[in-house]
């Protein structure tokens, strides 16, 4: 069925009785070409670019609980293209342009919002580390706008400029950034994937992978044994478990990430603005719910839940940019459990067992890359060769040494990303 505003209407006219299920629920089969571990936004865009670019028809996600479950459905749902290094800075302008065409593509409201994203800054030196990042965005291709004091103020006036302990210096514009439905983009993957012949399969663990003679040969599940001459490893915090099933030992950490929504508001915030003196970030979405996040919660854990002195740390960085914020009450917050990688960048790439590939350490960033990560996870897998614009996201970094991408120059250390 496809999706129209025309639909919509007529579905209104009989009391929404034509709609569809979006995708089918498929028994496994004994076999498939390809599997994915993992029914987050990764491994569902992977799932669909396969069929979608390179035609194969045999594939199986296999997700242990229900689809969006995951990071993807938990996220600050921020979409950008404003990275600094050669890697990144290819990677997530191909991902952002995969963004802009996206509902069309899928057929789906992904409710994708280029309202601008405003990186604030403090002082000197910080005004000059964004000269530098906005000139490799506009090298790159993307936008960048370097906004003085006056210009933060006219279209952020609800900020504290004068009594703040951090004065506000001016800020980077990148007009392209905005938001997305989080949990709309897996649903509209789920749904193109499924029109392609992809088994969408839930409730279905990954508790083992076979591997003869050096080569992947299938997966054990809770539904059975499932044979695949390809698996991809596509399941974010938990890369590390899944993983140990090959015998592999990954440079990730798990850690928590928690976000928070206030209740509904009037439209107060219409960018998405982030404060350059601590980790804090904040858009509204269009329910009205101011919608916000800050650090990790700084110990490595497996609990999709945070720990209270992360919030109080939030609630401190929200009240020192914008005060009117107290006056608001949060109804939610929850926790993601992140793969983060020791330089902050992530890993798209074959694992050292012949037909097993992984993709992990999307860190605190991972939603935004949900396009370009499939796209080019589904490009090494049915040609072999990593896609150009995924090309330095290679696992041997770590062991080299060469090819370290520490995007924010904060050194080895998984928490600091
Ligand atoms: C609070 C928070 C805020 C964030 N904010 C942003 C943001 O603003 N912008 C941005 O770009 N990124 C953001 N991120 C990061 C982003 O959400 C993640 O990097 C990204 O979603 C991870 O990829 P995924 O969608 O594939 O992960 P997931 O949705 O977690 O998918 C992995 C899936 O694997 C499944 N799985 C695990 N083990 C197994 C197994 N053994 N068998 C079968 N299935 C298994 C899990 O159930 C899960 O559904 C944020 C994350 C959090 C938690």
């Amino acid at each position: 069925m496809r999706y129209s505003g025309w639909k919509v209407f007529a579905e209104g006219l009989r009391g929404n009785t034509g709609w569809g299920r979006a995708w089918r629920d498929p028994a496994p089969k004994a076999a498939y070409d390809a599997v994915i571990i993992g029914g987050g936004g990764h491994g569902l865009s992977t799932a669909y670019y396969l069929a979608k670019n390179h035609g194969l028809g045999n594939i199986a996600v296999l997700e242990k609980g229900y689809l969006g479950g995951g990071n993807v459905g938990r996220n600050t749902t921020i979409v950008r293209a404003n990275y600094f290094l050669p890697g990144n800075s290819e990677f997530y302008s191909h991902s952002l342009k995969l963004w802009e065409g996206l509902e069309k593509e899928l057929n789906y409201n992904v409710m994708h919002s280029q309202r601008g994203l405003i990186n604030l800054f403090h002082s000197d030196g910080q005004r000059d580390a964004f000269v530098r990042r906005g000139n490799a965005m506009l090298a790159q291709g993307d936008d960048a706008i370097l906004l003085d004091r006056d210009g933060v103020r006219e279209r952020l006036p609800y900020l504290d400029f004068e009594q703040t302990r951090f004065p506000i210096y001016g800020g980077l514009l990148h007009k392209r950034g905005g938001t997305a439905r989080h949990d709309a983009v897996a649903w509209g993957y789920a749904r193109g994937a499924d029109r392609l012949g992809v088994d969408l399969i839930q409730n279905c663990e990954v508790t083992g992978i076979d591997i003869a003679n050096g080569k992947v040969t299938g997966v054990q599940t809770t539904r059975g044994a499932i044979r695949a001459k390809k698996v991809a490893m596509v399941v974010a915090g938990r890369s590390g478990q899944v993983a140990a099933m090959a015998g592999l030992r990954l440079p990730i950490e798990s850690h928590v990430l928690q976000a928070f929504v206030t209740e509904g508001l009037k439209p107060v915030i219409d960018h998405v603005v982030s404060f350059g003196m601590g980790h804090f970030y904040i858009s509204q979405s269009d329910k009205g719910g101011l919608v916000f996040g800050g650090d990790l919660d700084f110990y490595a854990s497996y609990a999709a839940r945070g720990n209270l002195p992360m919030v109080e740390h939030v609630m401190e960085a929200g009240m020192t940019l914008m005060p009117m914020i107290g006056r608001a009450r949060v109804l939610r917050s929850w926790g993601g459990i992140m793969d983060m990688s020791p330089d902050g960048s992530p890993i798209i790439d074959k694992a050292p067992v012949e037909g097993l590939f992984v993709n992990t350490g999307w860190n605190y960033g991972g939603f935004k890359a949900v396009p370009a990560s499939g796209w080019c996870l589904a490009h090494l897998m049915a040609t072999g060769a990593p896609h150009p614009v995924a090309a330095r996201y290679r696992l041997d970094r770590f062991l080299t040494g060469r090819g370290i991408m520490d995007e924010e120059g904060t050194g080895s250390q998984h928490n600091l990303h």
